[in-house]
Order: C-alpha cells, then sequence, then structure tokens
C-alpha cells in the first residue's frame, strides 16, 4: 500500500505535504506531485497536511481518480532518477 497524489495537485504553489514526510516520497514535474509507491511507508503524516485534499491511500482514492495510482508510479520512475525529489516547502 502506498498514498497517492489526484488531480486537485496540479497546480499547487504549496507544498506542505513535503515537510512532514519521514521518508522523503515525493517527486514534482510542471504539473503536480506524486508519491513514491515504493519508498511510502503509509505513515498518514501528509494527508492532513495538503489543503487541497488531494492525497489518499491507494486503498481510498475516488474511482474518478483510480488512474493517478498507476500515474504516481510512472511518473516516479522518470522524475526519480532525473532528481526530482521534492523535499523543501517552495515559497513561490
Ligand atoms: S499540498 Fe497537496 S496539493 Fe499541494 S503539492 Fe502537496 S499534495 Fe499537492
Ligand atoms: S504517507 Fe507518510 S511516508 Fe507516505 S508519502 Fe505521506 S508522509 Fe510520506
Amino acid at each position: 500500500m502506498a498514498y497517492v497524489v489526484t488531480e486537485p495537485c496540479v497546480g499547487c504553489k504549496y507544498t506542505d505535504c513535503v515537510v512532514v514526510c519521514p521518508c522523503e516520497c515525493f517527486y514534482g514535474d510542471d504539473r503536480q506531485l506524486y508519491i513514491d509507491p515504493g519508498d511510502c511507508i503509509d505513515c498518514g503524516a501528509c494527508l492532513p497536511e495538503c489543503p487541497a485534499e488531494a492525497i489518499f491511500p491507494d486503498t481510498d482514492v475516488p474511482a474518478r481518480w483510480a488512474g493517478y495510482v498507476q500515474l504516481n508510479a510512472d511518473r516516479v520512475a522518470v522524475l526519480k532518477p532525473a532528481g526530482m525529489r521534492v523535499t523543501e516547502k517552495r515559497t513561490a
């Protein structure tokens, strides 16, 4: 199991979520952030930090965003080797 970032994250300028993650699971591109399903330990710390309510456990993702489970895995597979980890809150 892992936590998943879904559509409400698109365009988010606040990255409150990344600061609380004990495993540095978050990766980002121009669109949104994604959680590494391999590194996430299901602690749930990030969920209440997201003002957009974009984060769900993968067992509880709303049906309309079900594709985001695979999208998080696919994008992390690209972004991780590219060094696109996000660990500090963006202030822009
Ligand atoms: S706080 Fe929520 S919406 Fe903002 S970057 Fe993090 S997951 Fe995305
Ligand atoms: S559930 Fe915990 S380990 Fe997983 S991304 Fe959120 S804060 Fe990080």
